[in-house]
């Protein structure tokens, strides 16, 4: 195992640990569906991306089709 040659200081670990915040998300606005959604992804809300639909919602996929 490495063992430090020499004591890290409370102040040198803060110093260190500056940098370490997480930052916060920044979603844009869906704008087929005006839900939250993140930059350069799909919306996760209506399946949408770049004005068109590219993924099915739930509510859109008929699972029973063949059960009549
Ligand atoms: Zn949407």
């Amino acid at each position: 195992m490495a063992v430090q040659q020499n004591k890290v200081s409370k102040s040198r670990r803060n110093m260190r640990r500056a940098h370490d915040a997480l930052v916060a998300a920044n979603p844009n606005e869906c704008p087929n569906c005006g839900e939250l959604k993140r930059p350069h992804h799909v919306c996760g809300a209506c399946g949408h991306y770049d004005d068109r639909q590219v993924v099915a919602t739930t509510d859109e996929v008929d699972l029973d089709e063949d059960a009549a």
